[in-house]
This record gives structure tokens, C-alpha cells and sequence, in this order.
């Protein structure tokens, strides 16, 4: 197979970390770097609005509403769309293959996200659904609506029972979402609000975050009428059953994933350092440190900012803030000047929990209920708007 377009630069993943890169390399570069942008889905997908599965369910089909298509988000930017799978990576060679074709790379930005990480806990992939992938949310959605729709036709006093696994930000919003969207204006039926239990696991709930946040979010959740279950590890899951460590078991009519994420299997399998989870590790300019020209973006890498010694988190935050200094330091190599450090500073963290409520803290201050709700929902409208109209 031989290469079929010009090396320029090439952007793995149209996420939050592609999407900004590949503008950044237009941008930047003036329009004298070619810059090809490669992606499953002819479509960006607003990643951090996949909790939403109460929306969703209102039409699981209606895409465009949490999705926003190449047409738009590139609009008429000199950017190459290659929709297709990334197959395989060859560093050495400076290609890489996309569903059969082969595309030569003078610069590569690797921008794959990351997959759910099951753990090795038997039953947890194929017994369970997940939100961190568009078509996972999708089909929890279509779930939610087929057990909340019988609900209204069952016994009066049977609720449908829900359990979250996963105690980070992902598994709250998706409890709290569950518990708080309206089934019956949803379904178009009296349906009965569902029983959602959230299973922590061993790992403190909401580990990491400020300790204002997470006391909101525990008394919102509470509100919410999300049982929580702390302190263990789920060990096994059984169609209709999540079996703790303890021997105790929750019985469920829907199971949710949301116990973490790793790097895909081909980053996994790149001859490069990697670090926790299969992420890569990368320099302070975001560079491949065995590759020169290769860069690692958003959640496939693995950062320690030497000016805070803390790990950068696997955010949307952070892959929108690391995008432009990577493409600029593609362009660096490509032209021979200096690279630049990675610096990162957080804006704030908001969790929603449950519809228009959330907690977090933006600023040094913290905010919960429905002021925390909207400034995450402005902050949500205006990275959409920006990807919708990019000029
Ligand atoms: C429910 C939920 C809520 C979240 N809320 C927040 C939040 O409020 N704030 C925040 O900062 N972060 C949030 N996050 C985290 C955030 O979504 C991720 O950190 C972010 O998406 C990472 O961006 P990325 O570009 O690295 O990966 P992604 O956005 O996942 O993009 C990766 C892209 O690569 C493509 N891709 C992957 N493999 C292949 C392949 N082999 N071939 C072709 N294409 C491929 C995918 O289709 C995708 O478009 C949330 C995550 C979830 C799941």
C-alpha cells in the first residue's frame, strides 16, 4: 500500500484534544501545514453532555444533539477529514493506516481519548452499559426507556432498579441523572421513578475533588434519592445481579460502568513509554520522548506538571488546554524552532447531580445546587457553540 496524500501533519481522534489541535495547526501554521484530521465518526462528539441519558432518552436516535458534524465544526478550515479506523500506528515508518488506507505523517498528534477499563471484574463489560462512548449512551438510554416504560404498565409498587458503579465524577452525574430526569414526561407514560443505587467501590467517592464539592454532592445525591453504597469493590457481575466482595450482592434491571478508563489498545501497543492505565508518557512540550514529531494529547497521556507535581487529569479541561501547545510544538519541529513547555492551571470543577443541580468549585469558591448547574450548562453551551460555528 502506498501513502496517498501529502505529509503534513496528522491528528488521531477528533475529540475535545484532536478538534483543538487540528484548528490550532491551521491556525498557527497559516495554512502552509497540511493537517489531516481522522475520526470513526464523521461528527464531534461533546463527550462530557453523554450523562445526559434522561435527554438522550428522549430520543436516542436525534444525534445531532450531542454530536456536531464535520461539516460544521470544520466549516471551511483547510483541514483533510479521513473518516475511517485508526488501525495500526508505525512510528518507525511515519504512517499510519486507517480503515486499509495509508497515510504518511511528517508531524503525528495521537488524540484517541481513552475506553472503559473493566479490571479483569468477570461479567462487568458484557452485563453492563457505559456513557463513555456516544453509541454506550445511546444504548442505556434505550434501556432506561424500555424498563421505565414496563414500569408504568407493572405492579404499582414495582420501581425499576438502577445501579451506578464508579464513585468519580462520571458515576455521580450518571446516578444522579437517572434518579432526577422526568420517566413519565420522558416515556410518555406513568412511569415510576427508578430505585438508582451508586456503588463506590473501595476508592473514597469523588476522590481528588475539593472537599466542598464532594459534601454537596453527597447531600445533592441524597436529595436525589441515590442510595450509596461505600467501602467495596464489586467482584463479579451476574445478568441482573453486581456481587460485592462482601458476599452481598445489589440485584438490578440496569447496570452503568463508570469505574474508570484507560488508554485504546493501540496506544497500549505503541513501542513508546507508557504510563498507568496503558496512557503515554510524554515530555513538557507533549512529545513522544522516544519519537521526536509525535505528540500525545488529552486522555491518552500521562502527565506530571513539574511546576505543581501534581498529574494533569484526564479532562476535557485539560485536553482543550494541552491541544494548542501541542500543535504549536508540531510546528516547531517542523520548522526547526524552539518547543514550548506545558503548563496547567484548572478553571474549576463543577459535578452535575441531577438535573439543574450540580456542586463544584470555580475559582477558589465554592458553589452548589442551581448556580453550580448553570455556570456548568453556560460553560457546556459555549464550548458547543464555539465547535458548531469555529470562524
Ligand atoms: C459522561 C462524561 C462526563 C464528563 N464530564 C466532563 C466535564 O464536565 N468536564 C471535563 O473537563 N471532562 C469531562 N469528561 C471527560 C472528558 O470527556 C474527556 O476527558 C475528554 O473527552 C478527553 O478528550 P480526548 O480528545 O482526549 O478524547 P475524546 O473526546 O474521547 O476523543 C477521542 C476521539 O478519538 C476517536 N477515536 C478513538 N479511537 C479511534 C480509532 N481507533 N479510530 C478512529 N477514531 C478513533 C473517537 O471517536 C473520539 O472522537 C467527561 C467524560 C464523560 C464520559
Amino acid at each position: 500500500m502506498g501513502a496517498t496524500s501529502e505529509p503534513g501533519v496528522v491528528v488521531l481522534g477528533a475529540g475535545y484534544a484532536g478538534l483543538t489541535c487540528a484548528h490550532e495547526l491551521t491556525r498557527a501554521g497559516r495554512g502552509r501545514i497540511p493537517v489531516t484530521l481522522v475520526d470513526r465518526h464523521p461528527f464531534h462528539v461533546l463527550r462530557t453532555e453523554l450523562y445526559e441519558v434522561g435527554r438522550i432518552a428522549r430520543d436516542p436516535e436525534h444525534v445531532e444533539a450531542w454530536a456536531v458534524p464535520f461539516s460544521k465544526a470544520l466549516d471551511d478550515l483547510a483541514i483533510t477529514q479521513e473518516v475511517g479506523e485508526v488501525e495500526a500506528v508505525d512510528l518507525a515508518q511515519r504512517t499510519v493506516r486507517v480503515s486499509g488506507r495509508t497515510i504518511a505523517y511528517r508531524g503525528l498528534a495521537i488524540c484517541l481519548g481513552s475506553i472503559p477499563a473493566y479490571y479483569g471484574v468477570p461479567g462487568a463489560e458484557t452485563e453492563t452499559n457505559q456513557v463513555y462512548r456516544m453509541g454506550g449512551a445511546q444504548r442505556l438510554a434505550t434501556e432506561l426507556r424500555r424498563i421505565e416504560a414496563d414500569s408504568a404498565r407493572g405492579p404499582p409498587e414495582g420501581r425499576p432498579r438502577v445501579v451506578v458503579i464508579g464513585g468519580g465524577s462520571t458515576g455521580t452525574e450518571v446516578a444522579a441523572e437517572i434518579a432526577t430526569a422526568d420517566w413519565a414526561s420522558i416515556v410518555g407514560e406513568p412511569a415510576k421513578a427508578p430505585l438508582v443505587r451508586l456503588v463506590t467501590g473501595k476508592v473514597p467517592f469523588l476522590e481528588g475533588l475539593p472537599e466542598g464539592l464532594v459534601r454537596h454532592a453527597r447531600r445533592l445525591l441524597g436529595k436525589a434519592g441515590v442510595e450509596l453504597i461505600e467501602g467495596k469493590n464489586v467482584q463479579r457481575v451476574a445478568r441482573g445481579e453486581a456481587h460485592l466482595e462482601d458476599g452481598t450482592s445489589v440485584p438490578f434491571d440496569v447496570a452503568v460502568w463508570c469505574a474508570g478508563v484507560q488508554a485504546p489498545p493501540l496506544v497500549r501497543n505503541l513501542p513508546a513509554a507508557h504510563g498507568k492505565a496503558g496512557r503515554l508518557l510524554v515530555t513538557e512540550h507533549l512529545e513522544l520522548p522516544e519519537w521526536p514529531g509525535v505528540f500525545g494529547v488529552g486522555d491518552v497521556i500521562e502527565f506530571k506538571d513539574p511546576s505543581t507535581g501534581m498529574f494533569v487529569p484526564a479532562t476535557a479541561q485539560a485536553a482543550l488546554a494541552e491541544a494548542p501547545v501541542a500543535a504549536r510544538n508540531a510546528i516547531a519541529r517542523l520548522t526547526g524552532t524552539p518547543l514550548k513547555p506545558f503548563r496547567y492551571r484548572e478553571k474549576g470543577v463543577i459535578v452535575a447531580v441531577g438535573v439543574g443541580r450540580g456542586a463544584g468549585k470555580v475559582g477558589g469558591v465554592t458553589v452548589w445546587g442551581s448556580p453550580a448547574a448553570l455556570i456548568a450548562a453556560l460553560q457546556q453551551k459555549e464550548y458547543a457553540l464555539r465547535v458548531r460555528h469555529p470562524r
